[in-house]
């Protein structure tokens, strides 16, 4: 046991065992049999870059024997900051066979949430691209690094790398095979109940909370998840999500390298870029939040390309609502699999044999028969069937607490070891969920989860602000995005340009800047003297109606 992670019970971990969830295997092993397997496959496609199974054994392996070389190895954490790539993929691999965690950030990230998750785990090493998205990781990473002792490496894996920096061509390119034999890579590897990875919370509560997913669970999420959700051993996978977030890389990445598919790499998630690459690369499967699904049926590279490969698209990490369900069977044919889940764990899908409407209407049900679940209320009573209430769930792959964190894992779990998911459900008459909202204070902007805590905390540290709230406005696309109300102290001004300047300077990741600012007099208040957030949830509803009906016009700020 890693310290600081919360095992399952011995009686419910034998009998997960016993049943066959947990193979007992890590999944460093299942990718070397599944690469020798498939040797003379396609694996990965990145722009012009191709690699067969056996030249991504050849570079995992080689990777994996410079990691232990430098000490990344057996429960060391490394960030991962890399945007999609067959390094990351290498990577990833590479770190799962010596034992390595990798930490799932993302590009996106920034100081802020880097420099807490750095040190809140202990992070040895760092993976970051030189620059992405006109962004430079190398200045980022020399400013962070004089502040975090435990971090020992930060290896860049493109360009020009500056003084103390580790280069991963450098590592890539040198046949350390021919000096150390790979076999010796064996004595490194972990035990299938240690963490694979560690995932990363969207959660509610400030920071985001460490989710450490075990080589057991993880590997039996993944096969679910990829086989519930229509992805085939024989297919081809498109990767346009950021390839470290849950979804993809449980449902795409994974599985499908330890099945011997293709995955295809793409860098962006416009129209023409993914209607090209389904076209030419003959891609199969493919996972999107409802956003970029929907800004994919508006184009149209969409309705002119041959996209007849593609059986199975799945929507997840938002509600797809039942309008745009049914635009995608439409204009795609019976290809959508709605996919409810998080990164906690418990999964959910349609199947292909459900019935058009309750593809339409429900995000699916469990993947897993050993999924257990209640619709509770605020008591943890069943609520009746048909009912809205808060989903609890446990099972062989759902977390029993986050890493390092007794006091969240007291509220976040039940006494018998639930999940709480703050996800507010109806069970549908076919059996299925649906997703009615939440009761957590969480912005889904599109997939990508904000906390309003943790950006509130930063609006307060503003010399203007005396008290500050960010609640979730409804959008067409996105389905949320945020809005901060603040007031302001005496003589203070404030706009959403200075306001989000302040926050950026502050390094937050960009999709968490409040994308509306609006300063009042006085916040409104509960009964128990707390902020409302359902009255600026309600005032922010309602302004937006009065603006596109040309009641009142936009504020400026
Ligand atoms: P993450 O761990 O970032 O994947 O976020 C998990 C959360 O995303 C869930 O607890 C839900 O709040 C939300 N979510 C994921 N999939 C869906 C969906 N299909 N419909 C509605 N909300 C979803």
């Amino acid at each position: 046991m890693l310290e600081g992670t919360v095992a399952w019970p011995s009686d419910v971990a034998s009998r997960y065992r016993a049943r066959g969830y947990w193979r007992g295997v890590s999944i460093g092993d299942v990718f070397e049999e599944a690469a020798q397997r498939h040797a003379e496959r396609e694996a990965v496609i990145e722009d012009a870059k191709r690699v067969t199974y056996r030249e991504l054994r050849t570079l995992v392996n080689r990777v994996a024997l410079h990691f232990a070389e430098r000490g990344i190895c057996s429960g060391r954490r490394v960030i991962f900051q890399l945007p999609n790539s067959l390094e990351a993929i290498v990577a990833y691999f590479a770190c799962l066979k010596v034992g390595a965690i990798p930490i799932a950030c993302l590009p996106a990230h920034r100081q802020f949430e880097i420099e807490h998750l750095a040190r809140f785990t202990g992070a040895f090493a760092w993976l970051i691209p030189a620059t992405y998205r006109e962004f430079n990781f190398i200045s980022m990473a020399e400013d962070l690094r004089e502040k975090l002792p435990e971090l020992r490496e930060i290896i860049v894996t493109d360009g020009a790398c500056g003084k103390n920096l580790t280069s991963y061509d450098d590592l890539a390119l040198d046949p350390i095979e021919q000096r150390r034999s790979p076999a010796a890579l064996n004595a490194l590897r972990p035990r299938p109940d240690f963490p694979a990875v560690f995932q990363l919370s969207g959660g509610s509560t400030g920071l985001p909370k460490v989710i450490p997913r075990t080589h057991n669970d993880y590997l039996y999420n993944s096969y679910l998840l990829a086989s519930q959700s229509g992805f085939c051993a024989d297919g081809t996978a498109l990767i346009a999500l950021p390839m470290m977030h849950n979804f993809p890389l449980a449902g795409g990445v994974q599985p499908g390298l330890l099945r011997g598919a293709r995955i295809v790499l793409a860098h962006k998630t416009d129209p023409e870029t993914i209607a090209n690459l389904i076209e030419s690369e003959g891609v199969t499967w493919l996972c999107a939040v409802p956003a970029m699904v929907l800004n994919w049926l508006n184009s149209p590279a969409f309705r002119h390309s041959d996209l007849s490969s593609l059986r199975s698209l799945a929507v997840g990490g938002a509600r797809l609502h039942p309008e745009p369900a049914r635009r995608v069977i439409g204009t795609l044919g019976p290809v959508l699999t709605q996919v409810y889940g998080m990164a906690e764990g418990l999964c959910c899908t349609t199947r292909p044999d459900d019935p058009e409407e309750v593809i339409i209407e429900t995000q699916g049900r469990p993947i897993s028969e050993a999924d257990e679940f209640r619709i509770v209320d605020e008591r943890l009573n069943e609520v009746e069937p048909g009912e809205i209430g808060e989903l609890i769930t446990r099972g062989p792959y759902t977390i029993r607490g986050y890493y390092k964190a007794p006091e969240h894992n007291r509220t976040n779990f039940t006494a018998d070891g639930f999940y709480r998911t703050g996800d507010m459900v109806r069970l549908h008459p076919s059996g299925n969920l649906v997703i009615e909202g939440r009761n957590k204070d969480l912005i889904n902007r599109g997939g990508e989860k904000i906390s309003a805590e943790e950006v509130e905390n930063l609006i307060l540290s503003h010399p203007a602000v005396l008290s500050a709230a960010v609640v979730a406005m409804p959008d067409p696309l996105m389905g949320e995005r945020s809005c901060a109300y603040v007031t302001l102290r005496q003589g203070g001004t404030l706009d959403l340009a200075q306001l989000n300047r302040f926050l950026e300077h502050k390094g937050i990741a960009r999709f968490k800047l409040p994308e509306r600012l609006e300063v009042v007099a006085s916040l409104p208040v509960t009964a128990v003297g707390k902020i409302s957030k359902k009255d600026l949830r309600d005032d922010i509803k309602r302004k937006l109606q009065e603006e596109g009906a040309g009641l009142t016009r936009r504020p400026s700020s």
